[in-house]
């Protein structure tokens, strides 16, 4: 760091009448950071960073396909109107058919909290589906 001439003047006056204190001053001198350094501090200090927050980070999330959740909540009470045979290969047959007709509804949800509820015209189509995957799998069970 260039220093000028006052500051040399000063430096010398300084060393003639407490020559101990020079070593010190210079010492604090170099502890000093560059201005590169400084600049690149600021910078940083500057920048948006993480931030962690350990209450939310802690909570479980889960990503759910609420047409799925819907299906399966369904799926007892519509194989009893139906009276449709309710063995596992025939219970997964339906499943699968219904949420083939169906658009995923994918949402994220803290564990332990109630999914999101469909709407009317939501849930009409997912108990539509269902009828119709129960008719098929009613008229040609692979059991
Ligand atoms: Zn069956």
């Amino acid at each position: 760091m260039a220093r000028t001439k006052k500051e040399i003047d000063k430096e010398r006056m300084y060393e003639k009448l407490m020559p101990s204190g020079l070593k010190a001053a210079r010492a604090e001198r170099a502890a000093a950071p560059a201005p590169g350094a400084e600049l690149r501090a600021a910078r940083a200090r500057s920048q948006p960073h993480r931030v962690a927050v350990p209450a939310l980070d802690s909570r479980r999330m889960a990503v759910v396909n609420v047409m799925e959740a819907a299906v399966l909540k369904k799926l007892n009470p519509v194989l009893e109107r139906f009276s449709c045979c309710r063995c596992d290969r025939c219970k997964r047959d339906i499943v699968a058919l219904a949420l083939n007709k169906l658009p995923p509804r994918y949402r994220v949800v803290a564990e332990g909290q109630p999914l999101p509820e469909l709407d009317q015209k939501e849930n009409a189509r997912v108990v539509m589906a269902m009828i119709e995957a129960v008719l098929k799998v009613r008229a040609n069970p692979r059991h």
